[in-house]
Parts: structure tokens; sequence; C-alpha cells
């Protein structure tokens, strides 16, 4: 354990990548048998957080094998690429549709930037460096990863962003789920209650992958959920339901919303809607303390249901 990270059964450390603020993006390292694979890097600021992680266990660069992303958004993988060239045996392995931006950042770092502006990108997310090309490469559906007394499935995973993919581990019970089953933040927990909502961020959102997925996850039955928005959750069909419901409860909003000229509407309705999904009896839960937790995923889910309504549209 360290400041920023928190060590769990299996050798499973969850690293807070320090984006925006404590507590609120992880990236995950995987120790089995003196080796060591990363899941999520963060930011490129959160690179010297996670090699420090791995000298403080003991771990050697070379120990590294790979550094496995759920998708391509920055602030899960914008850090992917410096991280490599510090780890000379690593792969990093992404799902073949996120394999071109993280050869050339170009494409990304501008829908980035038109999504949090040029000054908020810079403090948030940082230089995104192009990856090296001999040792990035694409993964499959199903495809084992790990080591073999440690399998570890890659799923192809599409809800949240078509390049999203899961990371399935047996052996703990874990499901390595980036933006695909949710956000849930710890400070809302009271007592086994969590507070755990879509991500809807632009531009690939699409509600009917999302509810597919959702239903490809839940079956493995995991007993953990290992969430990048942020930390261990324990699986419940409760939560599954739950998560479903919301998909579509955020879709109507977007339909009563969607045609006003902002967001901004969309993101009030949206934090109305969180805010009455927030644990009951959390009891110095104040109105603000809630807005401004959940500000950034409000006006960023806001986005991205304008973004799939209007794609649904032409
Ligand atoms: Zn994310």
């Amino acid at each position: 354990m360290t400041a920023f990270s928190q060590d769990f059964p299996h050798g499973i450390t969850c690293i807070d990548t320090g984006y925006w603020r404590p507590g609120f993006a992880a990236a995950y390292l995987l120790i089995e048998g003196g080796e060591a694979l990363f899941i999520e890097t963060g930011p490129s600021h959160a690179v010297p957080r996670l090699r420090a992680t791995l000298a403080h266990k003991g771990l050697s660069p070379e120990a590294l094998r790979a550094i496995l992303v759920t998708h391509v958004h920055l602030d899960h993988a914008g850090g992917a690429a410096e991280l490599l060239n510090h780890l000379p045996e690593a792969q990093l392995r992404v799902h073949p549709r996120g394999l071109r931006h993280l050869l050339d950042p170009t494409q990304l770092q501008a829908g980035a930037e038109a999504v949090y502006g040029p000054e908020r990108f810079q403090s948030l997310l940082g230089t995104v460096q192009p990856a090296d090309s001999q040792r990035t490469k694409s993964t499959e559906d199903q495809e084992m990863v790990g080591w073999p007394g440690r399998p570890l499935t890659i799923l192809h995973t599409p809800g949240h962003a078509l390049h999203h993919q899961c990371i399935w581990d047996p052996t703990s019970g874990g499901l390595f789920t980036g933006d695909a089953f949710g956000i849930s933040y710890r400070i809302f927990d009271q007592g086994e209650e969590r507070l755990l909502f879509p991500a809807t961020t632009p531009v690939q959102f699409d509600r009917e992958a999302s509810h597919h997925t959702l239903d490809r996850l839940a079956a493995l039955s995991p007993k953990w959920l290992f969430l990048t928005h942020f930390g261990p959750v324990p699986f419940t069909n409760r939560l599954t339901d739950r998560l479903h419901t919301l998909l579509d409860r955020f879709a109507d909003l977007a339909d009563l919303h969607g045609a006003q000229k902002g967001p901004e509407p969309l993101t009030e309705a949206l934090h109305q809607l969180l805010y009455q999904e927030c644990p009951p009896a959390l009891p110095p839960l104040s109105d603000a303390l809630c807005r401004d937790w959940l500000a950034m995923d409000c006006a960023l889910n806001a986005q991205g249901l304008r973004v799939w309504q209007q794609r649904r549209s032409c």
C-alpha cells in the first residue's frame, strides 16, 4: 500500500491515477509469479505513480508483461505510450478499433480538446505520445491473456465506445470493467448501498449495445467489478438491474431535453436523477457536494447522449 494505492487479494493493486481528484480514476496492477501487467494507465500525469507502485512492489520494469487498456479514452489510456517506453518487455494491448488511435493520437487529442477545452485538456490530460508500433497489438474477443495458471480473458464490449474491452479474471472473480459497467464513487457508499450509474460519454455511446454488454458481463457472475471510476464494487444482480433501468432513464431524459439548444437542461436533469439515486441514508452528502462530485460526469454524459440522439435521427 502507498498513499495512492491499495492492495486486494490475488495480487491485485488499485492505483489512484490522480486524474482530476482523489478517488476518481484508477489503474490496476496484477502480479502473478513474479510477473505483472497493468490494466489501464490513466493519463500521462499518472505514469510516475504507476512506476512508483512497481518499485514499491520490488518489481523491475522487465517483469512487466503487458499493458491492457479497456479503451482509448485518455483518462484510461492517455499515458499508455509513455509507460510502454519504460517497460522494455511489455506489449500494449488494445481493442482493434482503438489501435490506430494509440499509434497516432492526433484525432484522439483533438476530440478530447473539443470536449474539455484546450486549457482543461492540458491540466487534466497532459501530453499524449504515439505508441511504439512494434509493441502495440490489437486483441481478439475471447482471447486468453495472462499466464497459464492465471488466465485472463479479453471481452470486446461495445456500448460505452466501439473500442471498449473488458478483462475477466476468473481466479479472483474480478471483472475489470473500464466504463462498460458504469461509474461508482466510494464517497457515496452507505453500508451495502452503492450509487452506480452509466457512462454515456461522447462520441460512440449506444444504448442497445450497452444493454447487451451488461447482460454478457453479468452472465459471468463475477464477485467483484473493478471499475476504473472507481475501485472494486461487489457484483449484485440488483446493481445490474438498476444500471439497465438508469440507461433507459438517461435515454428518456435525452428524448425529453434533446431538442433544446444547449446541453445544460439535460445536464441538470441527469444531476437531479442521480441525486435521487444516492443511497437514502447518506447524511452529510449535501446537494452541493453531490453536484461537485458528479459535475464532470453529468456534463459528459449529457454531451454523449446528445451525440447518440443526433446519430439516431440522421
Ligand atoms: Zn473513463
